[in-house]
């Protein structure tokens, strides 16, 4: 059982009691969870994990909660939120960022002063640590293109600096998304100098591509299911006839069949129902398995 008290006289940063996790993900979805923090440093994040293990109480890291299902009874445990940890460092054309970092803006800051190789993140939604969790990309390029090395949290306390290499990036999946108990702190990613007004335009282009084609006027996650080899997930999914599908509030949008977006009050039963029903007739009618891009925390 968690004691508030006790856990607010950690003094190890903001402690919110009973957060409702629809209000900290972009579906807008998710039940309360028992509270939620935000160390202020490694070292309260230490201390954190340390107290949360010798109680034996649940944890989740959280990004900015732009992948994240949560259940609609909520998390039984602490939402660990790294907001705090937003430090960016410039030396010539390497950037040092912290994992909390917000990606989009960080895209932008550097697009905009002429450094190049972070345009492919303009549009994704996430935090830092969680895009290197999940190996984000876009447009051919992904973290694993731009990221030299990162520290990490490991399951014994100490920071550790991890090569590219080592953090094992593949198609939307690292090493840390291998092993969850592992915590991003911080990536550092050499860019190259570039011309601004050329950078700026190919993110403009982008930005209306998107809107276009992707129904960022409702809360989503973004792409639901992994393409498949060779394939992509919307289109089999389109051809299915699903496109507006609706189950609760549920529904596959109608720009772009791998989104589903939450048209009102939807549930994460709504979801997981709409999801499976996807995922059954793919296989029947084209014997693909498909499989999920967003992950449900329960
Ligand atoms: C409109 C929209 C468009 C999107 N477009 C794209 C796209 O083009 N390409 C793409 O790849 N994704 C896209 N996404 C999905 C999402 O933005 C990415 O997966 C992003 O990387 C998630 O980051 P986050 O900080 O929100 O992570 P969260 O959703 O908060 O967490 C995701 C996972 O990462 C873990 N995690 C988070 N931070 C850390 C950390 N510091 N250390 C260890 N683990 C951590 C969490 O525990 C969780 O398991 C889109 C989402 C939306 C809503």
């Amino acid at each position: 059982m968690l004691d508030i008290k006790e856990l607010k006289k950690l003094d190890i940063g903001k402690v919110v009691v009973s957060p409702l996790m629809k209000e900290y993900t972009t579906y807008k979805i998710g039940g309360k969870a028992d509270a939620m923090v935000s160390p202020k440093d490694t070292d309260s994040l230490i201390v954190l994990l340390k107290y949360l293990k010798e109680k034996q109480i649940a944890y989740k890291i959280i990004g900015n909660g732009s992948n994240l299902i949560f259940s609609d009874e909520g998390f039984d445990g602490v939402i660990i939120k790294l907001d705090a940890f937003d430090t960016l460092k410039i030396d010539k054309n390497v950037v040092t960022v912290g994992a909390g970092y917000n990606l989009m803006r960080l895209s932008l800051k550097m697009s905009r002063s002429g450094f190049s190789g972070l345009e492919f993140a303009s549009g994704i939604p996430g935090s830092v640590g969680g895009a290197v969790f999940m190996n984000a990309g876009a447009y051919k390029s992904d973290m694993g293109y731009v990221v030299k090395s990162a520290k990490v949290l490991t399951p014994d306390y100490t920071v550790k600096t991890f090569t590219n290499k080592e953090l094992d990036f593949h198609y939307r999946t690292s090493f840390l998304k291998q092993n969850p108990e592992y915590i991003c702190l911080e990536a550092t990613i050499p860019l190259f100098y570039g011309d601004k007004n050329e950078i700026m335009e190919l993110i403009n282009e982008r930005k209306v591509r998107r809107i276009t084609s992707q129904p960022l006027e409702y809360p989503s996650a973004g792409s639901v299911f992994r393409n498949p080899t060779g394939l992509f997930a919307g289109q089999l999914i389109e051809d299915l006839g699903y496109k507006g599908k609706k189950i609760g509030g549920a529904m596959v949008s109608l720009k772009h069949a791998n989104f589903i977006v939450n048209a009102g009050d939807a549930t994460c039963k709504d979801l997981e129902e709409l999801i499976s029903s996807i995922k059954k007739d793919v296989k029947e009618k084209y014997q693909v398995e498909l499989k999920e891009e967003q992950e449900f925390v329960k």
